[in-house]
């Protein structure tokens, strides 16, 4: 018989059960972050099978209770985590995916509408940024509830590229990316340090050439990471599960963090009525603030682009 748990008591409900899914509900196991972690999907033999997989080697390493639930278990979930649709498939850009995911989230929506209590509502179905708008969008929360992993991924492989250029950990690199999810993301190179040294005043001094054409390789494998990961074994899933196990830690654990995410603009940088990723504060509540930080121009403008590049494919998926 499975015991009762209360509100606040850590439950995590992950709706699409594939590769990334069940990334996800692996990751939140290993590092003990739920203590309740419900798996939805079409396919539920698989689902019971992923379930059952993880739940099996948990013994040794963590408390959480993981099965296979319906809709009706997104009563009292403190997140729930969107990964139901299709993947990218290769030489396939994000936006090629819209209208099947598009079509896939307005029904896992309505689903989740019909027994949602509380909690935020983490996308990660692709393409995110206009994912999380449309489910912004339907499921009325006030703003920051909902909200997508964005560019956290993106920013994830540019600090482990900028950290493996300079040879050192990544905990010493501090930076991000903002914008789209997706080949209009900007690197913010204007706020990238080094142990709290700005880049380039580090790198001259250690005698690390840093100059624009470094910046473009970065930059370029950075915005290439995905693709090449995609070509090589047709997915990508164990990176953004890391990333989704540190914003779940921020809001079932209540340890307020700062992540470059996607969620619907309210005027900051003049923009409105689109999703896009800037750094924002993310906590019990979702994103709880979005940081108006200066950037330079370059910076500015490619954001723009991005802003112009997303409200396009929105127009298009909505049409
Ligand atoms: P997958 O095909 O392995 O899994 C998708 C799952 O969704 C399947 O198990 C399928 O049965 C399920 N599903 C489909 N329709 C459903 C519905 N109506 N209700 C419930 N479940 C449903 O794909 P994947 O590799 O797990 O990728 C999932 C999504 O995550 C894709 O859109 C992919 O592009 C995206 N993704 C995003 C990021 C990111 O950084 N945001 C990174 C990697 C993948």
């Amino acid at each position: 018989m499975r015991p009762v748990y209360k509100i606040g008591s850590r439950k995590i409900t992950i709706i699409g059960a594939g590769f990334v899914g069940s990334s996800i509900s692996y990751a939140l196991a290993l590092r003990d972050i739920a203590r309740e972690i419900v798996m939805i999907d079409i396919n539920q033999e698989k689902t019971e099978g992923e379930a059952l997989d993880i739940r099996h080697g948990l013994p040794s390493m963590g408390t959480s209770d993981i099965y296979v639930g319906d809709y009706s278990d997104c009563v009292n979930s403190d997140l729930i985590i969107i990964t139901a649709g299709r993947n990218r498939r290769n030489g396939e850009s994000r936006l090629d995916l819209a209208s099947d995911n598009v079509d896939i989230l307005h029904s896992v929506i309505k689903s989740i509408q019909k027994y949602y209590t509380h909690g935020v509502i983490l996308v990660i179905s692709n393409p995110v940024d206009i994912l999380t708008y449309k489910a912004d969008e339907w499921m009325g929360l006030p703003n920051g509830m909902v909200f997508g992993s964005g560019c956290i991924l993106d920013t994830s492989r540019f600090v482990r590229t900028v950290a493996d250029y300079i040879g050192l950990s990544t905990g010493v690199v501090n930076g991000y990316l903002v914008g789209e999810h997706g080949d209009s993301q900007v690197p913010v190179w204007s706020r990238l340090t080094v142990g709290g040294i700005p880049i380039d005043e580090y790198c001259s001094d250690v005698g690390i050439l840093w100059n624009q054409s470094v910046r473009n390789e970065i930059a370029e494998r950075t915005q290439k990471m995905g693709a090449d990961i995609i070509h090589a074994k047709g997915k990508t899933h164990y990176g953004i599960a890391t990333c989704v196990c540190h914003l779940a830690d921020a809001i079932v654990n209540q340890r307020p963090t700062i992540a470059s995410v996607s969620s619907t603009l309210m005027g900051e940088h003049g923009v409105r009525n689109v999703a896009l990723s800037v750094p924002s504060v993310v906590g019990p509540s979702g994103v709880q603030q979005r940081i108006r930080e200066k950037w330079d121009s370059d910076e500015y403008r490619g954001f723009f682009d991005a802003v112009e590049k997303v409200r396009e494919n929105l127009k298009i998926v909505s049409s």
